[in-house]
């Protein structure tokens, strides 16, 4: 695990890049800001976290990272003790943590409530949408530290380390840590309600958008060719044909559409 730190003084925020190993976007954009060093307002903590895994550009070492919190300074896996570590370092900082998909190309926020840190800063982040992840949160970073996580985009693109940049750069504006103004957005938001589990095929399918309804009665993905319908109208949310081992994705509700409050005074 990687420590650096932009100004001085105790940092209350922190970016976190490459809590999994083979989205290398977030650590671009660490690194971007480590190169160009910019002056900041209010000092700002940087950890890239997964070095092992990284260095091997691999998911993780022994188990996903991400579904480790809060781990332990004694635990078996690299990643357990890794999760202990982190924890620490994160100690009473508002995280802003990368992560890329391989189900969604356009950026989008997820958090573990829809707290009123994440109500006042999502909206001024360049993201479609948010998702809050409440029933699903278990072992995530955000179970224990307060965190926005972002998805940047498409996993290794071009593409998902240009959103890192600007997200992280958003994020700091946000916060008071860059000057300058941010933009605003209307922002919807959503819950994950379901897991969509995928039974073990050689092929599968995906047949819808996510964040775009599903109506009753719709196929909305296959395995080896057996399609699966909708019972009841949902949004999809990070699906994708291969992304998981042995689920599509998520089912999730619309709540509400934020609108920017801070350019609202
Ligand atoms: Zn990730």
């Amino acid at each position: 695990m990687k420590v650096a730190q932009l100004g001085s003084g105790t940092p209350e925020i922190a970016v976190v890049g490459g809590i999994h190993g083979d989205e290398p976007c977030g650590v671009r954009a660490i690194e971007r800001l480590l190169d160009e060093n910019p002056t900041v307002e209010r000092p700002v903590k940087l950890v890239v976290v997964n070095e092992e895994a990284l260095e091997r550009q691999v998911r993780f070492v022994d188990e996903d990272l991400n579904r480790a919190f809060p781990g332990a300074p004694n635990a078996k896996t690299h990643e357990g003790r890794l999760a202990d570590r982190l924890v620490e370092e994160l100690e009473g900082c508002l995280s802003f943590s990368m992560h890329s998909t391989q189900s969604h190309a356009e950026p989008f926020a997820i958090v573990n409530e829809v707290t009123e840190t994440a109500k006042e800063i999502c909206p001024q982040l360049p993201v479609q949408a948010m998702v809050e992840t409440s029933n699903f949160a278990e072992g995530r970073l955000f179970s224990e530290i307060q965190t926005i996580e972002v998805e940047c985009g498409l996993q290794g693109s071009e593409t998902a380390a240009q959103n890192a940049d600007r997200l992280t750069r958003a994020f700091l504006t946000a916060v008071g840590a860059l000057p300058g103004d941010t933009v605003g957005r209307d922002l919807p938001v959503y819950r994950l309600v379901e897991c969509i589990h995928k039974d073990r095929a050689d092929t599968y399918e995906v047949f819808v958008e996510n964040f775009t309804e599903v109506d009753p009665g719709d196929a909305f993905a296959a395995a080896d060719g057996q399609k699966q319908v909708a019972n009841e109208p949902f949004y999809p949310v990070l699906m994708s044909s291969n992304g998981y081992q042995d689920v599509f994705g998520y089912a999730a509700e619309k709540l509400d559409v934020l609108t920017d409050s801070s350019t609202a005074d």
